[in-house]
């Protein structure tokens, strides 16, 4: 007998007949043999429709409190799922993320997950029962309630099928699989059989939203394989693991992209060798997440830094380099938003150069211009105008012969 993790996402536990539909998935995975445990998150938009009543209330409502309020999304369905397997006949049991053990540091809202005691879900496991547990949550040392940052209940199941020595995490969402790009915005991205970790990693951090990024991580890290399926449909998904040959040979296998980017441009900065430590450590003193770095001037007195952020960052960050200006000794700040990070990932890349020169060539040809640039060894992200996005994400999947893989089923 085996041991799944099945994990149920937002639109797949929708409403009331799709809490019916995931409780027949899970009945079929029980009637197969396997020990089964379930991770949901809230039903549908409630995550969504939670932070809003509360940004109603306050411009900035205190994190703990939205921990407190965003974790009961996931607390209804756990009980709507449970009640739903007992009518099935099944015997289950729902636990909230403390309930089941899930430790995580003390941050409110993007909380990491320091550790698992699994012994209770192992219990009820070799009794037989079907174990329900709320994604997306956990508790501190201090017994305060925490949240593991959006989209983090795809992280709840692959740490608890870590933690349990799974033989599989399987995540059920409202696609297929993993696709070339995004399916919602490129008509013609296809299904992948395989991705591998480090692609997926790439992916995931990069703005394709099927994975939260530390699933993939935790993944990786403890050898669990995942498999990104659709819970309507039963065709096979997506299967994540160490090594998964390339498609057709083809160089590069999924396009990611990013949407309210900002680039901020630190004019006329003194060009000693603390300036670039002092800038970045006040910005991470701030939590501010800087992303591509590019300095230029360094052959003179003078020079200028320009990093890329989140735009909903943009206001915090002009804060604290202007509260910051005396000690950081530049002559002014520009920043220009609207813009948007398109990136190509394939493992393809490392034996292949030219890659780069290839994505702005295919950019130039379709009037994309491109502000910034950053790559790794899988990896190519440009910063373009938010307007051009799609355009260029549907040019580069057709230049990198994305459309050329054929449709699974
Ligand atoms: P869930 O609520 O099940 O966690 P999400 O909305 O978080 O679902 O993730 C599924 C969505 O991810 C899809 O509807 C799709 O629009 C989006 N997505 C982004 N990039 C990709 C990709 N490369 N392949 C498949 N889906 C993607
Ligand atoms: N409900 C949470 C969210 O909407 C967590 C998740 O769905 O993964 O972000
Ligand atoms: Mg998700």
């Amino acid at each position: 007998m085996g041991l799944i993790v099945q994990k149920f996402g937002g639109t797949s536990v929708g409403d009331v007949e799709k809490i019916q539909n995931v409780a027949g998935r899970v009945a079929e995975e029980k009637q197969n043999g396997n020990g089964v445990v379930v991770v949901v998150s809230a039903m549908g938009k409630t995550t969504d429709k939670l932070v809003e009543m509360a940004n109603e209330l306050s411009s900035s409502p205190s994190k703990r409190e939205m921990d407190m309020l965003l974790t009961t999304g996931e607390q209804v369905t756990i009980s709507l799922l449970a009640i739903a397997l007992k009518e099935k006949g099944l015997d289950a049991v729902s636990y909230t993320g403390w309930q089941a053990g899930i430790s995580t540091e003390s941050v409110h809202g993007n909380a990491r997950i320091l550790n698992i005691n699994p012994n209770k879900i192992k219990n009820d496991l070799a009794a037989g029962r079907v174990v329900v547990v709320a994604g997306f949550q956990g508790v501190t040392d201090n017994g305060e309630i925490t949240t593991l940052g959006r989209g983090g209940s795809d992280t709840t199941a692959v740490a608890l099928a870590a933690a349990l020595n799974a033989d599989k995490c399987d995540i059920y969402t409202d696609v297929t699989g993993v696709y070339t790009t995004d399916p919602r915005y490129v008509k013609g991205a296809r299904k992948l059989l395989g991705v591998s970790y480090d692609e997926m990693l790439e992916l995931a951090n990069l703005g394709a939203g099927v994975l939260h990024p530390r699933a993939v991580e935790f993944a990786k890290n403890f050898g669990v394989t995942l498999e990104v399926r659709s819970s309507m449909e039963k065709e096979r998904g997506t299967v994540i693991e160490e090594e998964i040959a390339m498609e057709q040979n083809l160089i590069v296998r999924g396009i990611a992209f990013e949407d309210q980017i900002t680039r901020v441009s630190i004019i006329g900065l003194d060009n000693s060798i603390t300036s670039l430590p002092t800038i970045f450590t006040t910005l991470a003193n701030n939590h501010i997440n800087v992303d591509i770095i590019i300095q230029s001037g360094t052959g003179t007195d003078k020079a200028n830094i320009s990093f890329s952020i989140k735009s909903s960052d943009l206001k915090e960050t002009l804060e604290v380099l202007e509260k910051n200006k005396e000690t950081l000794n530049y002559e002014s700040v520009e920043s220009e938003t609207g813009l948007a990070k398109v990136s190509i990932v394939g493992a393809g890349m490392i034996s292949n150069p030219g890659v780069a020169a290839k994505m702005f060539e295919v950019l130039a040809a379709e009037g994309v211009q491109v502000k910034m640039v950053s790559t790794s060894e899988i990896k190519v992200s440009t910063v373009v105008s938010e307007q051009l996005m799609v355009k260029a994400v549907e040019a580069l999947h057709d230049s990198f012969e994305l459309s050329n893989v054929p449709v699974q089923a």
